[in-house]
């Protein structure tokens, strides 16, 4: 699978670049605002990446 959406994402375990996305929302239980959330599963291991912020992930302008 080749994409250009995610152009460097490896995962740190298995080194696979087959990610399934999801959106998720992190809420406030520390007092902070909620904040939305990426989440990249990797399709072969399963491991989680978390996002804050996508736009700072994969924007790079
Ligand atoms: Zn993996």
């Amino acid at each position: 699978m080749t994409t250009s959406e995610f152009p460097v994402l490896r995962c740190p375990l298995c080194k696979g670049n087959d990610f399934q996305q999801e959106l998720g929302r992190l809420d406030s239980r520390w007092g902070f605002t909620s904040h939305r959330m990426t989440l990249l599963i990797c399709k072969n291991c399963r491991y989680i990446l978390h996002f804050y912020d996508k736009n700072s992930i994969f924007d790079f302008d």
